[in-house]
C-alpha cells in the first residue's frame, strides 16, 4: 500500500530543453482589462530574452494596445490559428511583477491538479492587482511654510476651500475632491504653488494606530510546551508541518499568536488561513487586537482600491500578517516565515472550480518550498492530516484541556425513530431538547440549534399518485422557502410557486416532509414564544443581512435562541451558549461519498464545541435515526482518535484516501446517449492502457454522477484510486486521448463525490 504523498514535485518534465532559434514561442497573457480571460500572443525573436512568466507587457487588445501579465510561455499555440496570433508589442517593465514563491507554488499546483499555469495563475494573482492603470491614491497635506515665504497671493475660491478642509488634516485627494465638489487639478495647482504636499496613500483609508498594548495571557504549561518547539522551528527556518490537534477552545490561536509575535520579531511574515472570512470575525479581531495594522486581510470580496491596496501593503511588507481565505495562501509575503492553517479539516479549503486546489495542501507545499514551518490547527483533523501525523511525517503536537477551565459540554444523543414513537408525532425538537432550551433561557442563557438544511420543507410528494416535485434541470427534489414564498432548486436556484395540488395528477395538496431552517426556527417560535429567535443561513444572508451583524445580535444577546446551517457551527466563541441542539445528525450520512461519516463527526463535534465555553458548563443535545453510528458516538463522546481508528480501517480496506490519491473524472453534456458513449470509451481505453494494475488500484466506473442531470447536462463520472506516479498515469493518458465531444475534467483530490 502506498501512502499519500502529496510533496513529490510535479516532474517538470515539460520544462523543455535549450530553446531552438527557429522554433516560435507563443505567450499566454492576461490584459490588464475589466474582461476576465487569457489570451495567446506571439513572442517576437527581438523580445524573447526578455519575455519571462510574470513580466509585464504590452499586447494588441481589439483597437488598442494595452498592458497585460504574461501567464505562461509554451512552443504551441494551443489550439489557436497560429497565423492569428498577434505578436506582444514591447516589455515593459525588466524584472517580472510575480512573486517567485508564488510563481514556483503555481507551477507545482499546474502540475499536480492538471491545471494550465495560466489558469492557475489567474487565480493566484487577481488580475487588477498587477495594474496600474490607475494610480496610486494620493494623500494631501498642508505644505509646512517655507521660511521667507511670500504671501500666497491670490488664491480661488475651489483653492481656498481646499485649504480649509486641509487645515483639519490630511485627507485622501480623491474624497477630498468628491467632498467639497472641485476637480483635481485644482489641489494640483495648490501643489505647484508649494501649499498643498501630496503622498502615495500607505494603504486603504484607514487612519493607521497602533496596537493597544494587548494584555497577554499566561500560558498554560501544554501551551508552553507546544509553542517551544515552534518558535525553534520558526527561528530556525526548519519546513517542519505540526498538526496541532486541540479541542475548540484549547488555546489554539493563542499559540499561532505567540508564534507569529516572533516571526515579527525577525522581521519575517506570517500567512494565516481561515476558513471563511465572514465567519470569523472574532478570530480577525484577535491577530488585529494583537497586530494592528501591520494585520491585511485578503479576500476575494474585497473590491477594487481595497483590494489592490491590501495587496500592496503585503507585497512591499507594511502588513507582514496575512489573515484570509484559502485565496490567501498566494499572498505575496515577502519574506514568509510561517504559514498556519486554523481549522484545517475544513472542505472550504477545497476550491470547487478550476484550478482545483486545496489550500491547506498548498500551504504545507509552499512552507517546502520557502523553507519555514506549517501549522496546521484543528479538533477534528482531516483523516489525511491524522495519517500524515501519526505516520510521522508531521509532527503531533497536542492541547488536552481548556485554559480557562471550563469543562467540554454533556453530550446525550436522542434516538428520534423512538423519540416519535413515543410522543406519537413527528416533532421536530425532542423532549430533552425541548426542555434543556427552556432551562437555558430560564438562567439567562442562550441556545444555538443546527440544522444543515435551508428552507422549509425540503420534499414534496403526491399521496395519491407518487409524484415528487423536482427541478426540471437538475432531477432534485425542491425546497420550500417560505419567507420567499416559492419552491427553489437547491442546485440551480430555479424557483417556482408553490404546488396548490399535485401538477401530474392534479390531485390534492402535496405532503411535504424533511425540514430546513426555517421550519425549525417557526417550531421554536411557538415552543418559546417569550424568547428572541433568529435564523443565520444564506438565505438570510442573500436577503441583506450579513451574517457578522446576526452574530453579533447573538452574541450581544438581542438574539437568545439562534437557528442555522453550518454558518454557526464555527468559531463562535460566547460564553453565554450553554446549550447546543442539532437537529438531524444524519443528514450526512447517507450521502454516497466516502467522506460522510468524517463531515457528519466533524460537523457534530464542532457544533458541540459551541457549548459551555465559558465558566457555565455546557450540554449538546444530538437528534438523530442512527444512534449507533459509530462517527455519532465517538463524536458524543468527544473522542476523535476512536472516529479515526474506526474510519481509517474502513477507508484501508478500501483503498480510499488517505490510503490512495482519488481522481474524479467527469465528463457532461446535453446529449446523454452521447455523454454515456463517451464516458464508457474512455473508460475503457483508460483500462486497456494502463494494462497491468501499476499504481492504479481501481477504476471505478463510468456511472451516473449522483447528480445525473445538472443545470440542463448529464453528468456521468468515474473514479480512480491510485498512487501519486499512478495519478500522473492516468492524467497523461487523458491528455494523450482526450475525452471527445463532451466537457471533460479532471479533479484531483476531490471533496465532493457528489
Ligand atoms: P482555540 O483556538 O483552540 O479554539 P483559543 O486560543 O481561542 O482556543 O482559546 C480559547 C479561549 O481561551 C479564548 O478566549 C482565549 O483568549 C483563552 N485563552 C487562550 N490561552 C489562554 C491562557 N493561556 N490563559 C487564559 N486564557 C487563555
Ligand atoms: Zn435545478
Amino acid at each position: 500500500m502506498t501512502e499519500l504523498d502529496l510533496f513529490t514535485p510535479a516532474g517538470d518534465a515539460d520544462a523543455g530543453g535549450p530553446q531552438e532559434e527557429e522554433e516560435p514561442l507563443y505567450a499566454t497573457v492576461a490584459p490588464e482589462v475589466p474582461v476576465p480571460g487569457a489570451f495567446t500572443y506571439r513572442v517576437p525573436p527581438a523580445l524573447r530574452e526578455r519575455v519571462q512568466v510574470g513580466v509585464r507587457v504590452r499586447v494588441p487588445f481589439g483597437p488598442r494596445a494595452v498592458p497585460g501579465l504574461v501567464l505562461e510561455l509554451s512552443p504551441a499555440c494551443g489550439g489557436v490559428d497560429a497565423r492569428k496570433v498577434r505578436p506582444i508589442a514591447q516589455v515593459l517593465e525588466g524584472a517580472p511583477v510575480l512573486d517567485p514563491g508564488v510563481l514556483e507554488l503555481a507551477r507545482w499546483t499546474a502540475g499536480y491538479y492538471h491545471t494550465p499555469l495560466g489558469e492557475v495563475l489567474a487565480a493566484a494573482v487577481p488580475q487588477d492587482v498587477t495594474a496600474r492603470g490607475r494610480p496610486a491614491p494620493k494623500v494631501a497635506n498642508l505644505a509646512p511654510p517655507a521660511p521667507d515665504a511670500a504671501p500666497p497671493g491670490r488664491l480661488g475660491a475651489a483653492q481656498r476651500r481646499v485649504l480649509d478642509a486641509l487645515a483639519a488634516g490630511p485627507r485622501r485627494v480623491d474624497e477630498l475632491c468628491q467632498a467639497l465638489d472641485v476637480g483635481a487639478d485644482v489641489v494640483r495647482r495648490l501643489e505647484a504653488r508649494g501649499l498643498v504636499r501630496l503622498e502615495e496613500a500607505a494603504g486603504p483609508a484607514t487612519t493607521s494606530s497602533p496596537p493597544p498594548a494587548p494584555e497577554l495571557p499566561e500560558l498554560t504549561v501544554e501551551q508552553r510546551l507546544v509553542l517551544g518547539p515552534l518558535l525553534r522551528q520558526v527561528e530556525e527556518r526548519q519546513p517542519v508541518v505540526t498538526l496541532l490537534f486541540g479541542v475548540t477552545g484549547s488555546g489554539k490561536t493563542e499559540v499561532y499568536l505567540r508564534a507569529i509575535a516572533r516571526v515579527l520579531e525577525l522581521g519575517r511574515g506570517a500567512i494565516v488561513l481561515v476558513p471563511e472570512i465572514a465567519l470569523t470575525p472574532q478570530t480577525l479581531a484577535r491577530f488585529r487586537a494583537r497586530f494592528g495594522d501591520r494585520v491585511a486581510v485578503l479576500h476575494s470580496q474585497l473590491a477594487g482600491e481595497a483590494r489592490r491596496g491590501e495587496w500592496r501593503r503585503v507585497r512591499e511588507g507594511a502588513a507582514p500578517v496575512v489573515v484570509g481565505p484559502r485565496s490567501a495562501v498566494w499572498a505575496p509575503v515577502p519574506d514568509l516565515g510561517l504559514i498556519v492553517v486554523d481549522e484545517e479539516h475544513e472542505t472550504t479549503y477545497k476550491q470547487e472550480h478550476a484550478p482545483r486546489y486545496h489550500a491547506r495542501d498548498l500551504a504545507v507545499v509552499r512552507g517546502k518550498q520557502a523553507g519555514v514551518p506549517v501549522i496546521l490547527g484543528s479538533a477534528t483533523p482531516s483523516l489525511e492530516s491524522w495519517h500524515n501525523a501519526t505516520g510521522g511525517r508531521y509532527r503531533l503536537a497536542r492541547l488536552r484541556s481548556r485554559p480557562a477551565g471550563s469543562a467540554l459540554p454533556r453530550v446525550s444523543v436522542v434516538d428520534m425513530g423512538r423519540e416519535w414513537a413515543e410522543v406519537k408525532a413527528p416533532v421536530v425538537l425532542s423532549r430533552l431538547l425541548v426542555r434543556e432550551v427552556a432551562a437555558a433561557l430560564e438562567r439567562g442563557e442562550r441556545a444555538l440549534l443546527f440544522q444543515n438544511r435551508r428552507g422549509f420543507t425540503t420534499f414534496f410528494m403526491c399521496g395519491a399518485c407518487g409524484h415528487v416535485l423536482k427541478c426540471q434541470q437538475c432531477d432534485v427534489t425542491l425546497t420550500l422557502h417560505r419567507a420567499a414564498g416559492a419552491v427553489v432548486c437547491h442546485f440551480c436556484d430555479h424557483r417556482q410557486a408553490p404546488p396548490r395540488g399535485c401538477p401530474s395528477c392534479l390531485g390534492p395538496a402535496m405532503r411535504q416532509r424533511g425540514y430546513g431552517t426555517e421550519r425549525v426556527e417557526e417550531v421554536v417560535r411557538q415552543l418559546f414564544p417569550a424568547a428572541t429567535v433568529g435564523r443565520l443561513d444564506t438565505d438570510v444572508v442573500r436577503e441583506g443581512e450579513p451574517a457578522e451583524v446576526v452574530l453579533e445580535r447573538f452574541r450581544r444577546g438581542e438574539v437568545q435562541v439562534l437557528v442555522g446551517t453550518q454558518m454557526i457551527a464555527k468559531g463562535l466563541d460566547i460564553p453565554e451558549v450553554t446549550v447546543v441542539g442539532v437537529i438531524s445528525a444524519d443528514t450526512g450520512l447517507a450521502l454516497p461519498d466516502f467522506r460522510a461519516s468524517e463531515r457528519t463527526f466533524q460537523l457534530v463535534a464542532q457544533v458541540a464545541g459551541r457549548a459551555g465555553r465559558g465558566p457555565r458548563p455546557g450540554s449538546t443535545v444530538i437528534q438523530t435515526f442512527t444512534p449507533g453510528h459509530f462517527a455519532l458516538a465517538a463524536a458524543a463522546d468527544h473522542d476523535f482518535e476512536r472516529f479515526a481508528r474506526e474510519e481509517l480501517r474502513a477507508r484501508q480496506a478500501l483503498g480510499y484516501p488517505p490510503y490512495s490519491r482519488a481522481l474524479k473524472l467527469l465528463l457532461r453534456g446535453p446529449d446523454e446517449r452521447k455523454v454515456q458513449d463517451e464516458a464508457a470509451r474512455a473508460i475503457d481505453d483508460l483500462r486497456r492502457a494502463l494494462g497491468e494494475p501499476d499504481g492504479v488500484h481501481a477504476v471505478l466506473g463510468p456511472a451516473p454522477s449522483p447528480r445525473a442531470y445538472l443545470t440542463g447536462k448529464f453528468r456521468w463520472q468515474a473514479l480512480v484510486k491510485a498512487t501519486p506516479e499512478g495519478v500522473r498515469r492516468v492524467i497523461r493518458h487523458l491528455e494523450e486521448h482526450r475525452p471527445r465531444g463532451v466537457e471533460w475534467l479532471v479533479d484531483v483530490d476531490p471533496y465532493h463525490l457528489l
